[in-house]
């Protein structure tokens, strides 16, 4: 045996990296294993393809753990409207007056923020966050790759592939959604796919429009907007498996054109593509979300449809809960592995966690069809939420991380 830990986090992706930080004032012996630790930063990289629309909620962590700082020193683009339609909006004539008056655009005012959020590079936050690890004495980050987990209620033995294995009475799962630790606990999951794919498409617009995501709703599915620094974008384009992986081999230049024939006129033609990649999107929920000796943050607990960019977001409060719930019962000279402690965190995030991605499957099944009837409710939906204040007050305030459902 190499080593005994009092808390071993299996991920260093950005959750994993968050939560060890957050622990990083307290007594406790901790390592965090990272298989594959992201490049350090140079301005002439190019943008990570894995971009996250982060809510003020996950940057006021971001902050507390002194990483939001050197990310803005980085590379981070504020946005302070958000924009979503049905139709084409930019269609000449009534159908286009039509249009318009289904679009509804949500603004960082109408919550008396500065911003609605920030995009930044998933590359970027994590590599931040582990930045910040370097002066905690308490933590040891550990690059290498669990191979085996023997899961046991009393002390956990993980074997990683340089051979060496550690032994913990805790293990955090961080290590995303095909996460080893759940699976070794037996922790269950239900999961099936979407019948969409995402593909990610790093462009330079020749329109400047660095304050506002946006999105149209097409019933192959939705097309994105999210914008980066520089006159650059992610775009993210959301299709039937068939047809992303047709877009995926085709040239950059016979994309382009196509990427201009088929998104909303307001995208405004593109200067040159910089990369693409495609993503399957998968719905999971973990079962339960801890037992004696285990608890699943991030991913690992649950993965959700991006549509909406929710899901690092969730994440991110998952480590708060976290943190508070082990601080918490430090304090009261509890045992931080027992499960009556680890459940109180499963309190506090299952069904938040739940209810997030039932409205997202909501809007999936919704907007996804060209049924008539739901046509219909969709119309209304972006009708109310352009008319009613109350409602599209509160709906922003939960997609910030202010409130709660
Ligand atoms: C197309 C797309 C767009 C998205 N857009 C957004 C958005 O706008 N906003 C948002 O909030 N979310 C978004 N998401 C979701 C977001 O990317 C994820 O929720 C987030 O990356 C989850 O972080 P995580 O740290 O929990 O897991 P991961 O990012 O999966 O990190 C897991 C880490 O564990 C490590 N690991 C795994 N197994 C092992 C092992 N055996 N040994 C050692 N290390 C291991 C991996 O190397 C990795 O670093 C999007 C997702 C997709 C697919």
């Amino acid at each position: 045996m190499e080593g005994r830990f009092d808390l071993v986090i299996v991920g260093g992706g950005m959750v994993g990296a968050a939560v060890a930080l957050s622990l990083a004032d307290t007594q406790l012996n901790i390592a965090l294993l990272e298989r594959s630790l992201p490049e350090a930063f140079s301005a002439d990289q190019p943008m990570d393809l894995r971009v996250s629309a982060l809510s003020p909620a996950s940057i006021d962590l971001l902050d507390q753990l002194g990483a939001w700082q050197p990310i803005l020193s980085l590379r981070a683009c504020p946005y302070q409207r958000m924009r979503v339609w049905e139709m084409d909006e930019d269609a000449p004539g009534l159908a286009g007056q039509a249009a318009r008056n289904l679009a509804t655009e949500f603004s960082a005012q109408e919550i008396s923020m500065s911003e609605l959020g920030y995009i930044v590079e998933n590359r970027l936050v994590q590599r931040a966050l582990l930045d910040q690890l370097s002066g905690q004495s308490n933590i040891s980050l550990i690059t290498d790759g669990v191979e085996r987990i023997d899961y046991s209620a009393a002390s956990t033995i993980i074997e990683l592939d340089s051979g060496k294995s550690l032994m913990t009475p805790l293990v955090i799962a961080a290590d995303g959604g095909k996460s080893m630790v759940r699976d070794a606990a037996a922790l269950g999951a239900h999961q099936w796919d979407y019948e969409q794919m995402a593909m990610v498409i790093n462009v330079e617009t020749l329109l400047p429009q660095q304050d506002i995501t946006w999105q149209q709703f097409y019933p192959s599915g939705p097309r994105a907007l999210l914008p980066l620094p520089g006159s650059n974008a992610s775009l993210v384009w959301y299709d039937a498996p068939e047809r992303v992986q047709q877009l995926m081999s085709m040239e950059f230049d016979q994309l382009k054109t196509t990427i201009e024939a088929n998104f909303p006129n307001r995208l405004g033609g593109i200067k040159s593509i910089q990369a693409r990649a495609s993503f399957p999107l998968r719905r999971l929920h973990a079962q339960r979300y801890v037992d004696e000796g285990v608890a699943l943050l991030g991913d690992a607990a649950h993965q959700i449809n991006p549509l909406a960019g929710q899901g690092v977001n969730l994440g991110f409060q998952d480590v708060v809960a976290f943190s508070e719930v082990i601080h918490d019962a430090l304090s009261r000279n509890e045992s931080i592995s027992s499960v009556d402690v680890l459940k109180r965190y499963e309190q506090k995030r299952r069904n938040a966690n739940l209810l997030m991605m039932q409205s997202m499957d909501l809007f999936y099944r919704l907007f996804s069809n060209q049924k008539k009837p739901l046509k219909l409710v969709r119309n209304l939906m972006l009708g109310i939420a352009g008319a009613a204040k109350p409602a599209r007050v509160k709906a922003l305030r939960i997609a910030s991380g202010i409130d709660r459902f």
